[in-house]
Formats: C-alpha cells, sequence, structure tokens
C-alpha cells in the first residue's frame, strides 16, 4: 500500500519537474537528481507490476509547446538507455556477448543539447522537428532553417529523415556574450532555448551548430552497419563532430571513456557522456527493443558537475582590490569526487539576480579548475530570507562603496584582508614566486612586523623573521633569499603580480608581448590598449587607471629603488637561411600575402624589411605591376625574389 502512494507521490513529483524543465526551460533539480527520482519509480512500478494512466514513464519525453505546430515522426525516436558506471557497462556488454561474441561497437561523444529530425523529399528539406515525446514533436523548421550548416538540398533523392543534436558551440556562447544584455549561461539551455523560440530570428542571433549520428527513416536504401549510416551521413554533407571510433573490447570501450572525460574540457561543445552502439545492424533487429530503449545502444553518463543543496549562511571576502565577493555556506553535497561546503556568488547583484536567498535551495556547479560556484536559485519557501547587504567591511570595519554590482572597501592602506590579498597574490608563483610565504606567515609579517604592502617585503630583515615564532636561523634565510631574488622577474609575471583587476596570467603575457618594457606600457594609452587582441575597453580601462593612480605609481618608483630589475623577452626568432639577417623591401601586388603579413612573417625569421632599395638591400620580393624599385634592383645587382620562390622558400 505505501508503495502504491509512493509512485503517486512520484508521478506528481515528476510531472512537475518535467513541466519546468520541458515547457518553462527553468529545471528544479539537476539532471542527476532527476534521474534518481525517476530511476525510483521506474523500479517501484517494475516490483508492483502497476503503471497509472499519467505516469510520465509512459512517455518518453517533452511536452509540445503552445504556439508550435505538432510533427508526428514517421518513425518513433527511442531514448537511449544509460549506464552510470563501469560495472553497469561490462554487465551490457557481457549480456550481448553471451549470445554474439565479441563485435564491434561505436564509440562516440554523447552531445548535451537539443535532439531534432529534419525530413528531405526529392533530396530537398522539408520539415525539422525536435524529438518530443518520440511519437510527436514540434516543427521547428523555420529556426532550423537559420542554422547555416545544416544542409537544405542533399544529393539523395529518396524520402529520408535524419537525426541530430542543435549545439550552441562554447566559443559561440563566448562571443555572442560579450555583447548580449542578457549573457546566456549554459550553452545546452542557449541552443534549446534558441531552437523553441517563437520568433526565428532569435534562432539565428544564436548561431547554432547542428551534429548528425542517426537515419531512423530512409526509402530505397537498406544500411548492415552503423559506419556505413555514417558515411551516408558524410555522403550527403551532414556536419558531424569528427569523433567516432570502434572498439570490440570493454576494456578498451572503458580506456576510451576515461579519455574522452579527461579531455571534454578542451572541446568546444558541451558532452555529458559517451554513446556507445552495436554496429552490425542484423545484430541490432535481433536485440531489438524495449518500449522506450532499443537494447543495442547505451549513453555512459559522466559524473554529475551539477547538484542542488541548502545555501545556509553567506560570508563576505574582502580581495586585493577592496572588492568583496560573498561566498555561500552550503549543506555538503558531494560533486564529481570532492565535497562542496562552499560556493562563490561573485558579487552583491549576483545574489539580486540569481534570487538567491538565505535557506533557499540552490544549484551548485563544480567545473574544472575552478572554485564551485551557486548557478541559480532551485526553490524558495517561507522559511527563506533575504541574504543581508553589509554596510560596513567584515575587515576593517570601513563603510563599504557601492559601485555597479560590486560592494567596496576603500580603506587601501588599513584594510587587513586586502593588504595580505595583495601581498598573497604578489607572491604566488605564476607571479614573483616567492616561495614558502604561506597565508598565515602574511598575516604574521602584517602583525608583527607591520608589512603593508609588496615593498614592505623588501625591507624585512632576517632579524627581524628570527623573532618571529616558528622561524629558525635556516627558514629565516632562505625567505629572505626568496625575496632578493624576486628582484628579477620575468616581464609578464610581473605585470601579473601588480593584481591589475581583470589582468590574469594570459592577459599579462600578452601585454608583455605587446609592449617591449615597463615604461611603454605605463604610459600606453586605452587605444593603445585595445589594440591587444584579448584586451576589451573595460580591462584596458583598469590597466590604465591602475597606472594613472597616485599610490600604484608610488608603489612602482618604490620597487625601482629597492632594485627591482625586470627581464624582458627577447625577440625568438625562427631561423631561415635565406631571410634571416636580411634587408628585404617589398614591390608589387602579392597574390598571396598582404604587404603587412608578409613583412610580419619575415620579421620572424629576422629579416628588416625596408621601404626603399639601396646598396645595402640584401633582396626584393617582387610582385605583379612592379615598378622602378625592380628597376633600381636589377640596376644594383640586388638578388630578386618573385613570388612561387617566395612561396617554396617559406615552406
Ligand atoms: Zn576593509
Amino acid at each position: 500500500m505505501d508503495k502504491i502512494k509512493r509512485i503517486k507521490e512520484l508521478i506528481t513529483l515528476i510531472n512537475k519537474l518535467n513541466y519546468h524543465y520541458y515547457v518553462l526551460d527553468d529545471p528544479l533539480i539537476a539532471d542527476r537528481e532527476y534521474d534518481f527520482i525517476y530511476d525510483e519509480l521506474v523500479n517501484l512500478e517494475k516490483e508492483t507490476g502497476i503503471v497509472l494512466p499519467d505516469s510520465p514513464t509512459k512517455q518518453v519525453g517533452d511536452t509540445v509547446l503552445e504556439g508550435f505546430k505538432k510533427h508526428t515522426h514517421i518513425a518513433k525516436l527511442y531514448s537511449l538507455d544509460k549506464c552510470n558506471n563501469f560495472q553497469e557497462l561490462e554487465s551490457w556488454i557481457n549480456g550481448i556477448k553471451k549470445d554474439f561474441g565479441d563485435i564491434d561497437y561505436s564509440v562516440e561523444y554523447k552531445y548535451d543539447g537539443l535532439k531534432m529530425t529534419i525530413t528531405y523529399e526529392n533530396g530537398e528539406l522539408i520539415c525539422a522537428a525536435t524529438r518530443g515525446n518520440g511519437y510527436v514533436g514540434e516543427d521547428v523548421t523555420n529556426q532550423v532553417l537559420t542554422i547555416k550548416s545544416v544542409p537544405l538540398r542533399i544529393p539523395y533523392k529518396g524520402k529520408v529523415v535524419v537525426e541530430g543534436e542543435a549545439m550552441m558551440k562554447l566559443s559561440v556562447l563566448n562571443e555572442y556574450n560579450k555583447t548580449a544584455l542578457e549573457p546566456l549561461k549554459n550553452a545546452r539551455n542557449a541552443a534549446a532555448g534558441a531552437i523553441r523560440n517563437l520568433d526565428p530570428k532569435v534562432t539565428g542571433s544564436r548561431n547554432l551548430s547542428m551534429f548528425f549520428y542517426g537515419v531512423p527513416y530512409i526509402e530505397g536504401k537498406k544500411f548492415d552497419t552503423y559506419l556505413e549510416m555514417i558515411q551516408f551521413l558524410k555522403d550527403n554533407d551532414f556536419p558531424m563532430y569528427d569523433y567516432l571510433k570502434m572498439e570490440k573490447s570493454v576494456s578498451k570501450i572503458e580506456e576510451l571513456i576515461d579519455e574522452i572525460d579527461k579531455d571534454k574540457k578542451n572541446l568546444d561543445i558541451l558532452i555529458d557522456g559517451v554513446v556507445i552502439k552495436v554496429n552490425d545492424f542484423k545484430i541490432r533487429e535481433k536485440l531489438g527493443v524495449t518500449a522506450k530503449f532499443p537494447k543495442w545502444a547505451v549513453g555512459y553518463k559522466f559524473e554529475a558537475q551539477e547538484l542542488t543543496t541548502k545555501l545556509n549562511q553567506v560570508v563576505w571576502q574582502v580581495g586585493r582590490t577592496g572588492k568583496l565577493t560573498p561566498i555561500a555556506e552550503v549543506d555538503p553535497v558531494e560533486l564529481a569526487g570532492a565535497t562542496i561546503k562552499r560556493a562563490t556568488l561573485n558579487n552583491y547583484g549576483d545574489i539580486l539576480r540569481k534570487g538567491v536567498k538565505i535557506n533557499s535551495k540552490v544549484f551548485v556547479r563544480r567545473s574544472n579548475e575552478v572554485i564551485p560556484e551557486i548557478l541559480k536559485v532551485a526553490t524558495v519557501d517561507e522559511s527563506c530570507y533575504d541574504v543581508p547587504k553589509p554596510t560596513v567591511c567584515p575587515s576593517c570595519g570601513e563603510l563599504l562603496v557601492e559601485e555597479g554590482a560590486n560592494l567596496f572597501c576603500t580603506n587601501y592602506y588599513g584594510c587587513p584582508e586586502q593588504i595580505e590579498d595583495r601581498i598573497n597574490h604578489y607572491c604566488q608563483r605564476n607571479a614573483m614566486n616567492i616561495e614558502g610565504i604561506s597565508g598565515k606567515t602574511i598575516t604574521m609579517l602584517r602583525k608583527n612586523l607591520n608589512v603593508k604592502s609588496v615593498l614592505d617585503l623588501y625591507s624585512i630583515k632576517k632579524e627581524d623573521l628570527l623573532r618571529l615564532e616558528k622561524f629558525a636561523e635556516k627558514k629565516a634565510e632562505k625567505l629572505i633569499n626568496q625575496i632578493e631574488r624576486s628582484k628579477n622577474p620575468k616581464f609578464a609575471n610581473f605585470i601579473f603580480a601588480l593584481g591589475i583587476n581583470g589582468v590574469g596570467e594570459k592577459t599579462a603575457k600578452d601585454l608583455a608581448k605587446h609592449f617591449a618594457t615597463l615604461d611603454d606600457l605605463k604610459s600606453a594609452n586605452l587605444e593603445d590598449l585595445t589594440q591587444i587582441d584579448e584586451v576589451g575597453l573595460i580591462i584596458a580601462q583598469n590597466i590604465y587607471d591602475y597606472f594613472n593612480d597616485e599610490k600604484n605609481i608610488d608603489l612602482l618608483s618604490g620597487l625601482a629603488s629597492v632594485g627591482l630589475n625586470i627581464e624582458y623577452p627577447t625577440q625568438e626568432i625562427t631561423q631561415n637561411t635565406t631571410f634571416t639577417g636580411k634587408t628585404i623591401v617589398l614591390t608589387g601586388d602579392l597574390e598571396n600575402f598582404t604587404r603587412s603579413e608578409l613583412t610580419a612573417t619575415l620579421e620572424s625569421y629576422g629579416a628588416k624589411v625596408t621601404s626603399s632599395v639601396s646598396k645595402k638591400t640584401d633582396l626584393v620580393i617582387v610582385g605583379e605591376n612592379a615598378g622602378s624599385k625592380l628597376n633600381k634592383a636589377k640596376e644594383l645587382g640586388v638578388q630578386i625574389m618573385y613570388e612561387p620562390e617566395l612561396l617554396e622558400k617559406l615552406k
């Protein structure tokens, strides 16, 4: 009896979750948690033999959104059975092995996008639809027409339905967010939201991609293997993500899964697992299907990166720029192999925007090498209340200043947390690389030796250190040596060490490449700074402000007076016997290069490119319509090179 009650509870719950997930595109819980609840229902139904009429297990998935025409699929679209660990994968493969022996399995990415079908007749695209519940989906033809890589015409003339996934590439998402009023947070939701937007213009603006992997229906052709099916898709110009491997043994498949899991962060698309399919269609036929899944394929799901938990409290950290960062303390959850107790909320505006409250359930995400983050609120009830907005600095008590979404403590010289964070940043390995100076040591230096800025580090004496707790002769000497050694930093490391807002390691390297010296960087204006590819207006402004701030001007001259000696990079030259060390003149119109491109290339070989031909010229490169310079070169007997030879020498 209790079981039936539980079944009813689960049905109500899942139907509510489905509505939020599929119709509102606003999930209440993480996918992985949904799967657990769903599995519980499936198991209870199996156990009791009772499947109630409104059970979501009778449906494969989505609800058709109002406003879209319905599209009935010619062939039912199955979803994919899943496995969550290697044991489940092994038992699936061993089950097949009993009857069919060692056979070929394809291994592919499991895309985290929106599944769709497209129908072609007489070689023309006639209809595109979402998967919907597997029988009926939404007609999204106008939306799909905005995806440029989807072919409108294909060579194959029979009626055919192809299956694939609409996705937003991560690089496209980044690009989109650079100018978007409402930045998109998740590539999957961005793609789904774009396809299921009634206005195709919105779809078009998201610049989606689509990758294909299946042919659920085809007239006038039969495939014997999955590889043949894939070849058919290739022959008909359907875009694919280039990853497909064939393996026989389960251990090899597991190796591939581990490899993909490790590499997935380098991909330009979101994947949430790996799909393994039987290659041979005769075997597929014999294995058959259940009500929902084919028995010849499984999706291996990677460990969850996202879960919900309760937010208990928010504490505020003061960073090196004086900016306050709210850190949420949450009920501990296990996420991708780590226990998460705290997660960042970026700034005060972020708390308001996400609607996060004390006691609310929130989504926590952990991505590679990044501190866990609160994504958004999941549920709010009566016990919830607003996160208190601090008015004074938690570290020094100074009144806070509000700037846009951020709160700042402006007590630059007196705020302990700010001071320590600046020193900490300055000392880290990729900055000045001062080893053996932990957070605790920095606190001690500040409290006992009155170290209040990175400049003060350079006046610490060994005997001062010896007065401190746990500082013996050796340790003190080592730290003094480390500080001394840090006076000769590489240019990029020094720029990073300054801790300019928004200037990470990568930007510091770009700046060091672009500017020859610190003085050049200091005197750069906004225009100079924004010429660097990766530097936008905001970061340019931060850099400009930094070097024009009295406090920093003092700091830099102070560092110079203690003997800072920056090591500047020497131009790296690729040796090329034809060009290295030569003085070269370009003339005429070249077919394969612009002037500036070729100049840059030649300079990278250590050549000097000048504009007029003289006795000092070693080589004249000649294109179409060359005039007086060519004549002059001939007169002086300077070596002449035409474009075909140039291409040869540059290889
Ligand atoms: Zn403060």
